[in-house]
């Protein structure tokens, strides 16, 4: 069956810097399946300056998590768009236990689940190198190295043109911020998921196409919702 016959519910976990949302972008694009990053959501309501953006921003731009009571919301409206009954890409979501909880209730009332979780492992030192040399397209999220390009330089995904910027979040001590929130908060989620037998560990310290043929195969042999 090719992998695009069938209902995937992925949620990508990793670290800030991890690469999680270069390959929901890659896989999203190859078996097209909607790549729903929160921070993208929440970053689009920054943008357009609603009453949820405003009260996000402070948190985001200090490195701090919004509380769960707004993630969850954000995300389950979009679960229950129509590009997701053939399945998702969660990046950056879920990023707590209740929000893992949650999610679990969402989509069980939704009549779907999540089939595999592949956990990007990186190590600290290369994490702050990435966030340090990032740079962020406005308009699709693509992300770029500040060593081959600039603030400002345009996007190069073709009929994009988005202009590169460097997140707010970016800097050195938000950063070391983050990555203690997400040893904190997140890193517990890894057991969480490899008690329910659909984590897969994937070293994310390869080269980009190499952990997206991974990520395949692990998608080729992840169960379904019936066997879960
Ligand atoms: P990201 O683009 O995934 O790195 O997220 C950027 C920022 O948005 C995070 O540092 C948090 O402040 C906020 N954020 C994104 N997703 C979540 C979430 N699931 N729970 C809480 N805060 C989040």
């Amino acid at each position: 069956m090719a992998l695009s016959d069938r209902f995937h519910g992925i949620v990508i976990l990793g670290a800030p810097g991890s690469g999680k949302g270069t390959q929901a972008k890659l896989i999203s694009e190859s078996v097209d399946l909607p790549h729903i990053s929160s921070g993208e959501l929440l970053r689009a309501n920054i943008a357009n300056q609603t009453p949820l953006g405003i009260m996000a921003k402070g948190l985001i731009d200090s490195g701090n998590l919004v509380p769960d009571d707004v993630a969850v919301p954000i995300v389950r409206d979009r679960l229950m768009q129509d590009d997701c009954k053939r399945g998702f890409i969660l990046d950056g979501f879920p990023r707590t236990i209740p929000q893992a909880d949650a999610l679990n209730s969402v989509l069980h009332v939704l009549g779907m689940c999540i089939t595999l979780v592949p956990y990007l492992r990186v190590s600290e030192r290369m994490l702050m190198q990435r966030l340090m040399h990032r740079l962020t397209c406005r308009v699709c999220g693509t992300t770029y190295s500040l060593v081959s390009l600039s603030p400002g330089d345009i996007c190069e995904k073709p009929d994009c043109g988005g202009v590169l910027f460097r997140r707010s979040d970016d800097d050195p001590d938000t950063q070391r911020k983050r990555i203690a929130i997400y040893e904190e908060q997140t890193a517990p989620l890894i057991s969480y998921y490899a008690e329910r037998h659909i984590l897969k560990r994937v070293s994310g310290e390869h080269t980009v196409d190499y952990i997206f043929r991974k990520l395949l195969e692990a998608m080729r042999s992840s169960r379904t919702c019936d066997q879960i």
